[in-house]
């Protein structure tokens, strides 16, 4: 967003008009005061700074602040620091270079460019576009209110452009006397005006044919110009005509008979005029000023006038371009007829004309005039150290190599040097007293100097060597007790006069200061009020004389330094230091304030070169600094004398200059508000400029890139800045300006977007994540799926040899019936079932007879094949439902299931019979095997042991009544 100052700066400035050197001019009409011609402070520009060409045609201003020249070399931007020429003709469009006349349109920021072959261009948003020629010259353009471009041509009359498409032109056939115009506009009551080289013209509103205007000669007329009071002001070739009303024309100002070239007229009224030969002329109601080479003006053919927004004044000539500008200090150089530019020493005689010390020479400045003072004298080139008055207005000169000169206003009445009375010919400082006589500060300590009884000149040498262990004084001051106070470069001392019958002693009481920010040089002393200012190279030490007490203002009250030169306080009160680094202003309230501890810091102001000065450097001398009896502040400095007038303290230079972005470049190529910049980019270079014209090389930047930088960033004067590898993110550059010590302006920004490679985006980390964590997932699923195969695998490998223990539990190894145990778990299971059946089960015992006898005769592996067998022979003597084990040893078990003792009997009789008659003949040749066989049932033993016993007890009855037998009864 930029702010539009033009209106108000206008107003401001011209309500600043008021005059530093005035009182030179009017004195009487504070009121009204205008600033000579010759009083602005003017500055030249030409093609060795820059310009394309010496002469300029036409200036314009456009909202930005630019200033734009028609030249013969190319339409050209000026931004106060650099021209920039449009010269290209292929970036123009334009079929030639040379540039007569410009216009800006207020409708769209849009600048017109025509001249050489009729070209007409138009700059709108960095880009030129052009417009239907108008060959082979244009000599004018115009933009009227209604944002049509109206153009003034050689031999086609007035063309009229709408929306850059020509629509219309007026020509002979409308009643133009002549097709070559030199310049045409609408007034405000939308009369079209025609200035041909045969006269002016008119087309009245709502008419078709041009008329004459008879009242104003039929010759060339130059230029139209509509004042403020509405009325036409007519520029020809011999002077000015004035409308009257309607179509009446009246001479205006016969006195002024020049070619004029151009009209320009302040808000305030005042009339600027351009001349082909007479340079520059201005109207207002002191009469008419004239300014031309002689003053100052690089040429006097003048091309253009305009005023910027700052208030300067532009003047196009042929010699280049002027800026007339305001300022506070008026500064006076051997330009201006001053002896010499180096000024040490400044004085005022009692017509308060001001003596100025310079190492050439000593000047006058009085109310009209600068001039040499003692011309053709020794004083002529003399280089000068100090200067002072007495009362009798005689003027003492201290110099540099030549001891002391007293000028009594016609003629040099004494030379003192080292020859006679001086210890020394350099004279730094001189303190006059009617009744002391004269002190001298010299590098070899102090001189006094006095008409003895006789009144003959005699001198005395105040040594200061004993006290401060330094003889070169810088600085001495009387002060109205007749206390003479020095400063040498070793410290300060107070030095009480007394008279003797015959010449004076001195009491010299060095001052300590060591306290005072350890000061020792005093460069300038002075009285002002209850206290002695004593300007040092560690601040403005303020001594109190009444009170005896101290105070020194420096950096840690607020200034900006600590080392001044001279010190004095204008008509206001005002305190001025004198500094190598401009001269400083503290308001006398607030210094008073300050001194009654009532506040800590100071409120100061600094000035410089842009507020006038020509030098900036105040120098030291014999004083540097001078408030004349009118209350202004002289100022002795590297560049000739300066003064300001307390009364035009204001805000000048302190209204910010305008800034703009006018680049932005990412790895050189262009880049646009709100682009979003390639990952791959390196760096982003912003150029800027505050198209200030007041002093444009001073004004400080400060850059912030948001996003990046936390405050603003000191550029100084830099007007450019440059970020390299910035992190992925919108960021907002902003720029703002400001003329030294001024406020800062409206910044000026630009976005811009900060990509990033597809692997810095956050959406990629994202989706990254997302992948690796669905990745491990996987990984880790299938681990949980291989590790639970292999679970399942082992509990099942578990499992299966658990059953195959299990069976190996219950299985008998020989004979793969059944083990005891496995028989005792289903004995126990059938009961339980007989229980619940209410059945009954049997139990037989079965015991190999004499089996001891088959191991004895024969192996005992036959006696296991012994077993094997009757194991299968038993196995296939059983039902299906019944059950038969190995019990032990030579013993086997049945369950016969379902079976009362009866049956069970029946059964066991079968497998002994069976056994009985089986051939064991292939195992044992000459052995018969026989069983014996208890059997018991659950009828009778209805648990488990008892029918074992029971059984058991049936089998020992078999085996004991001759075996090979079933016995049931226990
Ligand atoms: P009886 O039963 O008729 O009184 O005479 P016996 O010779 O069978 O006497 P006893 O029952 O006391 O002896 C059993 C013998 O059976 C003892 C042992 O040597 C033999 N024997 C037991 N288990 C096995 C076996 O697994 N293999 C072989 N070869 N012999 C066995
Ligand atoms: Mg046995
Ligand atoms: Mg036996």
């Amino acid at each position: 967003m930029k702010y539009h100052f033009s209106l108000l700066l206008v107003t401001l400035f011209l309500s600043l008009k008021v005059s530093v050197a005035a009182a030179f001019v009017d004195e009487n009409s504070a009121e009204n005061e205008i600033r000579p011609l010759s009083d602005y402070l003017i500055r030249h520009w030409e093609t060795r700074d820059g310009l394309p060409h010496n002469s300029i045609n036409e200036i314009i201003q456009d909202d930005k602040g630019y200033l734009w020249f028609a030249t013969w070399q190319g339409p050209t931007r000026f931004n106060g620091r650099r021209f920039d020429i449009y010269d290209n003709l292929r970036e123009t469009g334009l079929p030639d270079i040379g540039m007569y006349t410009l216009a800006y349109s207020p409708c769209d920021g849009s600048v017109y460019v025509a001249g050489n072959r009729g070209g007409i261009a138009r700059f709108y948003d960095g880009h030129w576009q052009t417009l239907q020629s108008a060959p082979p010259f244009v000599n004018d353009l115009a933009i009227d209110r209604n944002c049509n471009l109206w153009v003034s041509t050689s031999t086609l009359g007035i063309l009229v452009y709408k929306n850059n498409e020509r629509i219309a032109q007026f020509t002979t056939e409308h009643g133009l006397d002549s097709m070559f115009i030199f310049d045409s506009f609408v007034d405000s009551d939308g009369n079209l005006w025609a200035a041909t080289n045969k006269g002016l013209q008119v087309k009245k509103a709502g008419k078709s044919k041009f008329i004459d205007i008879t009242t104003i000669p039929e010759d060339v007329i130059i230029t139209l110009f509509e004042l403020n009071d509405n009325r036409l002001l007519v520029g020809t070739e011999k002077g000015l005509y004035k409308q009257v009303n309607d179509t009446e024309f009246e001479p205006f100002k016969p006195e002024i008979d020049s070619r004029i070239s151009t009209i320009f007229q302040t808000a305030d009224d005042q009339i600027w005029l351009g001349t082909y030969q007479d340079g520059l002329l201005r109207i207002n109601q002191s009469g008419i000023e004239r300014l031309s080479t002689k003053q100052g003006l690089p040429n006097n053919h003048v091309l253009d006038i305009i005023q910027d927004k700052e208030g300067s004044f532009w003047v196009a000539t042929h010699g280049g371009l002027v800026q007339f500008r305001d300022s506070l200090f008026a500064s006076y150089t051997t330009k201006n007829g001053l002896t010499g530019d180096y000024v040490r020493a400044i004085a005022e005689n009692k017509d308060g004309a001001i003596i100025v010390g310079s190492s050439v020479g000593v000047s006058v400045i009085d109310e009209f005039d600068i001039s040499p003072l003692a011309a053709d004298t020794l004083l002529s080139n003399l280089s000068v150290l100090s200067l002072a008055y007495d009362d009798e207005q005689k003027l003492y000169i201290g110099s540099y190599t030549d001891g002391l000169y007293i000028w009594d206003g016609e003629n040099i009445t004494r030379h003192f040097t080292s020859d006679g009375l001086l210890q020394s010919n350099e004279v730094r400082q001189i303190a006059v007293d009617e009744q002391l006589g004269i002190f001298l500060a010299t590098p070899n300590g102090v001189t006094h100097l006095y008409q003895n009884t006789q009144s003959t000149w005699v001198s005395q040498h105040i040594p200061l060597e004993d006290v401060l262990s330094n003889d070169f004084v810088m600085a001495l001051y009387l002060d109205k007790n007749e206390k003479l106070w020095v400063s040498s470069g070793a410290g300060v001392a107070q030095i009480e006069i007394v008279a003797k019958e015959e010449g004076f002693n001195y009491q010299i009481t060095p001052i300590d200061l060591t306290h005072l920010n350890n000061a020792q040089l005093a460069f300038h002393i002075t009285e002002r009020g209850d206290y002695l200012w004593l300007a040092t190279d560690r601040g403005l030490i303020v001594h109190n004389i009444n009170k005896n007490s101290w105070q020194i203002f420096n950096r840690d009250t607020g200034l900006p330094f600590d080392n001044f030169m001279s010190v004095a306080f204008d008509g206001d009160g005002n305190l001025w230091l004198g500094s190598s680094r401009g001269p400083i202003m503290v308001e006398h309230d607030s210094f008073t304030e300050v001194l009654n501890g009532q506040a800590d810091t100071l409120d100061f102001q600094r000035y410089t070169e842009v507020d006038g000065l020509e030098s900036a450097q105040i120098n030291t001398g014999g004083p540097s600094i001078l408030e004349s009896s009118d209350g202004r502040i002289w100022l002795a400095t590297s560049k000739g004398i300066s003064v300001v007038d307390p009364n035009t303290i204001t805000e000048i230079g302190n209204l910010p200059p305008e800034v703009n972005i006018e680049s932005v470049k990412a790895d050189n190529e262009p880049v646009i508000f709100g682009e979003e910049l390639s990952a791959d980019t390196d760096r982003i270079v912003f150029e800027f400029v505050a198209p200030g014209y007041l002093m444009a090389e001073h004004i400080d930047y400060q850059v912030r890139l948001e996003g990046f930088d936390e405050d603003w960033v000191d550029k100084n004067s830099f007007n450019s800045v440059e970020y390299t590898t910035l992190p992925a993110k919108d960021y907002v550059f902003q720029v703002r300006a400001r003329y030294p010590g001024g406020q800062w302006s409206q910044p000026d920004y630009f976005s811009f977007r900060q990509s990033a490679h597809f692997w810095m985006q956050p959406w990629f980390w994202i989706i990254a994540s997302l992948i690796t964590a669905l990745l491990v997932l996987v990984i880790v699923r299938a681990r949980l799926n291989q590790y639970n195969r292999t679970r399942l695998q082992l509990e099942q490998m578990v499992k299966e040899k658990t059953a195959d223990l299990e069976t190996m539990a219950r299985q008998d190894p020989l004979t793969n019936l059944g083990n005891r145990r496995a028989f005792d778990e289903r004995l126990q299971h059938e009961l339980n079932r007989c229980r619940r059946d209410g059945t009954y089960l049997s139990l037989a015992i079965i015991d190999v007879d004499y089996f001891k006898e088959v191991n004895d005769r024969y192996l005992h592996t036959i006696g296991d094949k012994v077993l094997i067998r009757l194991a299968e022979i038993l196995n296939d003597e059983i039902r299906d439902i019944d059950y038969v084990a190995r019990w032990g040893g030579e013993e086997f078990a049945v369950l016969i299931t379902n079976s009362e003792l009866e049956i069970a009997r029946e059964a066991s009789e079968r497998m002994r019979e069976r056994i009985a008659t089986t051939l064991f003949d292939d195992l044992v040749e000459d052995m018969k095997i026989t069983v014996s066989i208890g059997v018991a049932s659950s009828y009778d033993y209805a648990d488990h042991s008892s029918l074992l016993v029971a059984a058991d007890k049936a089998l020992y009855q078999a085996k004991s009544e001759g075996r090979n037998r079933v016995e049931s009864k226990p």
